[in-house]
């Protein structure tokens, strides 16, 4: 799982700032003052965009299941990574932004996301 190579510039991340960017959207990467240091920021609109790996984050899709061997290390450590995702959310949330999470499993439907992605930054809030 964690060896299929993936093609040069097709990350998950790539493919959402492809799409804003077609959409018109301007933003700024990696706030890093931000909790979680979200992938993409919206200063003016006070929205960020996370982009997650299913497996790293730990989704609730067939890839973020963790691994059979190793069971060990792998289940506290992702669980980990979420617990530590959902409190940043809620941290933002705290702070006056709102967030949206895209999930690389999404990504295989990118009329869906680009929907996606238009109505959340269209709303003011
Ligand atoms: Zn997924």
């Amino acid at each position: 799982m964690m060896a299929r190579v993936r093609g040069v510039h097709t990350g998950p991340e790539i493919v959402v700032r492809r799409l804003l960017y077609s959409l018109g959207y301007r933003y700024r990467l990696y706030a890093g003052e931000l909790p979680g240091r979200p992938d993409i920021v919206f200063r003016s609109r006070r929205k960020v965009i996370f982009v997650n790996g299913c497996f790293w984050h730990r989704h609730s899709c067939r890839r973020g299941r963790p691994p059979k061997s190793n069971r060990k290390f792998w289940v506290p450590k992702l669980r980990n990574n979420r617990r530590r995702d959902l409190l940043n959310l809620r941290k933002l949330k705290k702070l006056g932004w709102s967030t949206l999470v895209i999930w690389e499993c999404g990504l295989k439907k990118p009329e869906r996301v680009e929907r996606e992605l238009r109505k959340y930054l269209a709303n003011s809030n």
